[in-house]
């Protein structure tokens, strides 16, 4: 039997990342993951990189660069003729991106001396697992002082809507159209429902959100929710609230959806139909119950604030455990597993972890919002700037979205920063370091913003909290 410090299961963001903290922190490791790449290898990354965060990036980028010089270069004095969209090329450029980054990984891994195990893992006890090679073959017992289990999640299905990998797909589907389908329903408007579905419609796709909740983007800032709503509906995506789907069912050459609103029973044909209503933890296939292994009524690991399990020496982290499904969150759950065998005393802020969803103008926020504030009694007082009085934004001719800061009202300190800007997942950042340095909103007004820059729709924010807005 093959013997290590530390096995982790799972090579996606979390994975991956605790393996390389544990062998730095040497602490011999073994990483196993199951994911074929569409080349058919072994890929590590996790969904994050073969089929999440990079590629709809990728996609977002190029349909965003053009939609700019389909609808908006003219307005900037750039005139063309003739512009076509080749999706096989961008579908290519794309897979080319995921594939540069899984080999990236893949030579982290080597480069940090930790062993690869390709195949399907499953707990034999705390303390050994085994690893079941591709394409058959005896299954490798491997022993380990502590076991890390990051296995991620998957897309969650409905079960009247059965996929069929062409007309109706999840996310990793939409992310690989052969063309631009005529009429796009998606069910689902929350983030990948909005991210993949401003592709398509960047694209030339006419595209309906089917969404069972009667309010838009329920967790984000309700000001920032009823704006974004407003420009995305602006930009042609027909967001239908309260739509609870019946049925889809593929027929010859359309999709047919049922649905039912307040207004009664509705039937809508499209040319695709991509599910997104969430994703569910891997578990099923750990053998969790096998070992004693302690999962929640959703099937998610459960886990202490420094994700501990239920079994001595085994710890889980990223998609698979509590909190937000994001790679950043995993990844610094996988660094704090690292440090703590390592005997360090890391911990995780989780009050201060930034979202964004990926859309033009970017959606990003951190900390509270006054909904949240009004729910616990906290008193707050607020600050917008609207981006229509920015002059950089002007200049980018960008002037969708606002800033919003939340203060404690008694002491000043920020609560919560939410945007609705260009380039918010960049400057979410700012308001991301100021809470962690529990700034005021007053440390803000004093720092010199560089003009003319998106950055000072958040400075005047935070002047607004107080009135002291300069320039609206
Ligand atoms: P995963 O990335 O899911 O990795 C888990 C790995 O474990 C996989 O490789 C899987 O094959 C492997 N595995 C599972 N079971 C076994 C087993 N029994 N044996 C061996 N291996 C196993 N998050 C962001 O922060 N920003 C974004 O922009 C973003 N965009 C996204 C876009 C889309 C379309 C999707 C679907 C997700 C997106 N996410 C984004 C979410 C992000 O992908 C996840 O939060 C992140 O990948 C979770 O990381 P993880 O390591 O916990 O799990
Ligand atoms: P989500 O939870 O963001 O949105 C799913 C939406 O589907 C919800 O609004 C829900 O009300 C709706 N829904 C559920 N059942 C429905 C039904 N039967 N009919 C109509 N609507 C229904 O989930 P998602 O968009 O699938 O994304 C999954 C997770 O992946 C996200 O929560 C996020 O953590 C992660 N992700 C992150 C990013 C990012 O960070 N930019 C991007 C993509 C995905």
């Amino acid at each position: 039997m093959k013997k290590f410090d530390v096995v982790v299961i799972g090579a996606g963001p979390a994975g991956y990342v605790a393996a390389i903290r544990c062998a730095q922190l040497g602490l011999s490791t073994a990483v196993a993951d199951k994911w074929i790449g569409k080349d058919g290898k072994p890929a590590p990354g996790g969904t994050c990189l073969n089929v999440g965060c990079i590629p709809s990036k990728a996609l977002l980028e190029s349909s965003e660069q053009f939609y700019q010089a389909a609808h908006k270069f003219e307005s900037h004095g750039i005139r063309f003729k003739g512009i076509d969209v080749d999706v096989p090329a961008m579908i290519q450029r794309k897979d080319k991106v995921v594939q540069t980054l899984t080999s990236g990984v893949q030579y982290l891994l080597k480069k940090n001396g930790i062993a690869w195990l390709p195949g399907e893992a499953k707990l034999l006890s705390p303390q050994s697992i085994e690893v079941a090679p591709h394409g058959g073959g005896q299954p490798d017992a491997i022993e380990a002082r502590y076991i890390i289990i990051a296995t991620g999640s998957s897309p969650r299905e409905l079960p009247n809507v059965p996929l069929d990998g062409a007309q109706i797909v999840d996310s990793t589907g939409a992310l690989e159209f052969k063309s631009v389908p005529g009429n796009l329903v998606i069910i689902g408007a929350g983030v990948i429902g909005l991210e993949l579905g401003s592709v398509w419609k960047r694209l030339g796709s006419k595209v309906v959100l089917l969404e069972a909740m009667d309010s838009f983007l329920p967790m984000v800032d309700d000001q920032i929710a009823q704006a974004a709503q407003k420009e995305f509906e602006h930009q042609g995506l027909d967001i239908r609230l309260g739509a609870r789907v019946l049925s889809g069912k593929a027929g010859r050459k359309k999709v047919a959806v049922t649905y039912e609103d307040s207004k009664g029973a509705h039937e809508i044909e499209c040319d695709n139909l991509v599910v997104a209503v969430g994703r569910k933890p891997n578990t099923e296939r750990l053998n969790a119950e096998g070992v004693g292994l302690l999962l929640d009524e959703r099937g998610f690991i459960h886990v202490d604030d420094y994700c501990r399990t239920n079994l001595p020496n085994v710890f889980a982290i990223g998609d698979v455990v509590r909190g937000p499904m994001l790679a950043h969150k995993g990844s610094e759950e996988g660094v704090m597993v690292a440090e703590r065998l390592a005997g360090e005393q890391t911990r995780i802020n989780y009050d201060v972890i930034p979202w964004v969803i990926y859309t033009a103008p970017e959606i990003a926020w951190v900390g509270k919002t006054e909904r949240q504030l009004k729910q616990a009694a906290r008193p707050y007082k607020t600050g917008v700037f609207p981006l229509s009085a920015s002059g950089r934004a002007k200049a980018m001719a960008e002037t969708a979205g606002l800033v919003k800061v939340i203060s404690d009202a008694a002491n000043d300190r920020i609560l919560g920063v939410h945007m609705f800007a260009p380039s918010a997942s960049e400057l979410i950042m700012e308001a991301v370091v100021a809470m962690e340095f529990a700034a005021s909103t007053e440390d803000i007004q004093r720092i010199v913003h560089a003009h003319p820059s998106i950055s000072e729709a958040f400075h005047e924010a935070a002047l607004a909290v107080d009135g002291r807005s300069l320039h609206i």
